[in-house]
This record gives C-alpha cells, sequence and structure tokens, in this order.
C-alpha cells in the first residue's frame, strides 16, 4: 500500500540523531512522501531544508502554531509570508487556536490565524489548521476568510459529530492520527470517520508525538514514526468497514490532489 503523511513534525529535535533511516523505515512501510509541518519560523525553515534535501518525497507547510502567536510581530509575519510562498511549500499553518493550552493569550491568537488565512490567501495555498477548545471562534474567522480560501484541513481531529459536520459543511478535508488507535480516548473516533467521506479524508502520524497504543511488539521508545502509519490505516478501515489496502488508495488520492503532489518517481 501506498501512504501519504500529511502531518509529521520531521523538522524535531527527536530525529535530529537518524532522520534518514526513520524517512527509510517509512519508505519501508509504504509511505512515499511527507508533508512536513511548520510550527514557528524556526521549524519552517527546517521543513523547508528537508524539501529541498528530497524534492518530489519531502513538503513543507508554514506558519506559527497558536502556542507561539504572541510571536507574531511585524518581522515574523513578513519572514511567513516569504516563507508561505517558497516552492517547497504546500499549505500555509499550522496555524488556528488552542484554547485548551492557552499558551499564547486568546486575542494573539485570533489575530495570527487571521494573519496567516490571509497569507494563505494571496499565496493561493490551502491551509493545514489546529483547533483545541476553540471551536465557536475558529469556525467564526473560518467563514469569513473561507471563500478566498484555497482550501483548509482540520489536522489531528478529534472532536464528535458535530464538529466533523461542521467542517465539512464549510468545504474542510479532516485529518486523522493515531488517536484513533487509542481504546480508551480514540473510540469515539471510530464511529466519527464513518461520516467523513473519501474524497475529504487524510492520514497523518503527528510524529514523534501520538504513538499508536495498538502496536505489537510495543517499541522501547514512546517516539511515533510515520513507518506506523499503516496501524492507523487498519483502525481506520475495520471502522469504516473498507479493505485498508482501498483506503489506504483512497486517502493517498485525497493527500495528492489536496496538497498537489506529483506522483513519486520510483
Ligand atoms: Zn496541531
Amino acid at each position: 500500500m501506498e501512504l501519504i503523511d500529511i502531518g509529521v513534525n520531521l523538522a524535531h529535535d527527536s530525529f535530529d540523531a537518524d532522520r534518514d533511516r526513520v524517512m527509510q523505515r517509512a519508505g519501508e512501510a509504504g509511505v512515499t512522501q511527507f508533508v512536513i509541518t511548520g510550527s514557528s519560523v524556526e521549524s519552517t525553515r527546517k521543513a523547508i531544508e528537508l524539501a529541498r534535501a528530497h524534492p518530489g518525497r519531502c513538503f513543507a507547510t508554514a506558519g506559527l502554531h497558536p502556542h507561539h502567536a504572541s510571536d507574531l510581530a511585524d518581522t515574523v509575519r513578513a519572514e511567513l509570508e516569504a516563507l508561505v510562498r517558497d516552492p517547497g511549500v504546500v499549505a500555509a499553518g499550522e496555524c488556528g487556536l488552542d484554547y485548551f493550552r492557552d499558551f499564547s493569550p486568546r486575542d494573539a491568537q485570533r489575530r495570527a490565524f487571521a494573519s496567516q488565512l490571509e497569507l494563505a490567501v494571496a499565496a493561493r495555498k490551502p491551509v493545514f489548521l489546529h483547533q483545541r477548545d476553540a471551536h465557536e471562534d475558529f469556525i467564526a474567522i473560518l467563514r469569513e476568510h473561507r471563500p478566498q480560501l484555497a482550501g483548509g484541513v482540520a489536522h489531528c481531529f478529534t472532536a464528535g459529530e458535530a464538529e466533523r459536520d461542521a467542517y465539512l459543511d464549510l468545504g474542510l478535508h479532516i485529518g486523522i492520527t493515531g488517536w484513533i488507535n487509542d481504546e480508551r480516548r480514540g473510540l469515539h473516533l471510530r464511529e466519527v470517520v464513518k461520516g467523513i467521506p473519501a474524497n475529504r479524508l487524510m492520514i497523518e502520524s503527528d510524529a514523534p508525538y501520538l504513538l499508536p497504543r495498538d502496536i505489537r511488539p510495543a517499541p522501547q521508545s514512546r517516539r511515533n514514526e510515520p513507518a506506523f502509519l499503516p496501524y492507523v490505516v487498519r483502525v481506520m478501515a475495520a471502522a469504516r468497514g473498507e479493505a485498508p489496502e482501498a483506503l489506504a488508495r483512497a486517502t493517498t488520492a485525497t493527500a495528492r490532489a489536496f496538497f498537489g503532489l506529483p506522483v513519486p518517481a520510483r
């Protein structure tokens, strides 16, 4: 099966020692392409470096996570604007609102979010979205910009049917992680994913976070890797009553169309 990991923090320090081997293991597991999350100016730069080093295989997003929203001084905004336009960048973001952690003040979060939606519109690229405990403000801001936006994916979706339907109504795509493999907090998601049309559904590892809990034998390290993405496919396919191969084909086609990725050379 061929898979595209649409949300992997491959620029993260925890991969510094063995990034090439992590990518190789992912390739052996069928993950042919990576969309590497940029969540700060620094991690975006690293993601773009990786995209340049591995053309056709690695792609980047360029954004400021809501945790870092307070950093959006004018200089950072100008830097982000240039980064979003980089040819290796396939989406703006990670951007959005996080009222669960509230690491940045909420008004700063709303300003940074709206500002990045404007950058996405100007660059004609879709957005990679993060939302936690902020649904109403998130939808309100997004709705204002939606007519001009090329598209958006609600990454690491973990909410319920009402939020799913609100996103689908706005024409958004939805990204599912190994949260769904969690036999405690992920069970509701196995119901929720049944209502996501295949042409709106994508998968992501969110590595090094969110190690699927059903890997056997359990890895010694708690670090997640894109090579474990087939575990997410298996659980989601079972929930939807589909063959894993069919779900892999559908999510790969959806991701390729959404981000405008080429078919990889063999
Ligand atoms: Zn996120």
